[in-house]
């Protein structure tokens, strides 16, 4: 999986990552397995230091794993080196991907530096999960080189990346992005325009929606709702999306689909028309997902995510990918 493909940015120099929570970390493993090397910046100095233990421990299971395109543990963490400021994290970067907390104030004070510090023709790219491109990058000099490269977590593990532009965003920037982050092994979606929430969080926020308004209402419990996805829909969702899971559930098609189940879900939505309250469920959802988990577990259970989400990206790479 991951095979490094030769591209015309890989020969200019490192990746920059900067901030290194849960989702630069995962990032610098993408890039780095992939060859790259990556100055890690964060600026909390001592989370570089915590981001090494996951490191470690990440990739060692990794490898155990044969998610490292063949290349030694030791080989890939050697590429991720910590950057003491982000002006050395820049100094030679070909490309920067941005892991700072979502926050609209910091996103923009964060990309005036980068845009500031980069040469020219350095992509500066975010990790944003909800942010417009346009909202923190519009009026930056260097808006044309600006995007956002939207993982899901964990990116070492969950291939789907959604590269999305914003007004300025220039054609030279989408394809350089995408042509890296296929280049890295991600499964890339490029969006032709930007709108919140880009296509995953719409996705994942309609199915809340309705799992919130379910509870809600009292028509089920956590555990119920959560068994019909995990037990359910996402299994066929592991492996082919839903366009293509009803063009296989109608004898005739996705167009027979839409005609013998269409004014089902029409008549549904239609009945559906309020939104349901999610903070006004908070104290009860909390208090059944504590007795299913005790908060003290949580850890312990995202090693465990990152280990089921392992056996099946082992299970889904392709004998080409071997390296
Ligand atoms: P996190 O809190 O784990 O990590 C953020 C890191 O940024 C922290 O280590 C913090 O010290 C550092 N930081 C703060 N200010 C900084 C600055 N000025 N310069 C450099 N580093 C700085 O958060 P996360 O979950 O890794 O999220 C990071 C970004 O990725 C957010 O924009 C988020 O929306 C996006 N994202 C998160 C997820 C997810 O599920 N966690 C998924 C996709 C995208």
């Amino acid at each position: 999986m991951h095979r490094r493909i030769e591209t015309d940015t890989s020969s200019a120099g490192h990746i920059a990552v900067v901030g290194a929570g849960f989702i630069g970390q995962s990032w610098a493993i993408v890039f780095a397995r992939s060859g790259y090397d990556v100055a890690l910046y964060d600026a909390d100095p001592s989370q570089c230091a915590k981001a090494g233990v996951f490191l470690d421990q990440a990739l060692s299971q990794l490898d155990e794993a044969g998610l490292l395109n063949g290349l030694a543990p030791q080989a890939v963490r050697e590429r991720i080196v910590p950057a003491d400021t982000l002006s050395h994290a820049l100094d030679g970067a070909f490309y920067v991907q941005e892991n700072a907390p979502e926050k609209l104030d910091l996103k923009r004070q964060i990309f005036a530096e980068l845009d500031e510090l980069a040469k020219p023709g350095v992509i500066l790219a975010s990790s944003t999960s909800a942010l417009l491109p346009t909202s923190f990058t519009e009026g930056l000099k260097g808006a044309a080189r600006c995007i956002v490269a939207h993982p899901i977590n964990p990116p070492h593990l969950v291939p789907a990346v959604e590269v999305v532009p914003g007004r300025s965003t220039s054609q030279e920037t989408i394809e350089r992005t995408a042509a890296l982050m296929n280049a890295v092994g991600q499964s890339t979606v490029i969006m032709r325009r930007e709108i919140d929430g880009f296509i995953i969080n719409r996705l994942q926020g309609a199915l809340l929606h309705e799992a919130f308004h379910l509870f809600a209402e009292g028509y089920a419990d956590t555990e119920s709702i959560d068994i019909c996805v995990r037990d359910g829909l996402g299994l066929r969702w592991s492996f082919m999306g839903p366009f293509e899971t009803i063009d296989l559930n109608a004898p005739g098609g996705i167009s027979d689909y839409i005609e013998r189940y269409g004014p089902f879900y029409r008549q549904l939505w239609q009945e559906n028309d309020h939104l349901p309250d999610w903070r006004a469920c908070g104290a009860r959802l909390e208090s059944e997902r504590s007795q299913i988990l005790a908060r003290s577990d949580m850890q312990a259970r995202q090693v465990w995510r990152d280990s089921e989400l392992m056996k099946i990206a082992s299970a889904r790479r392709r004998p080409e990918q071997d390296c």
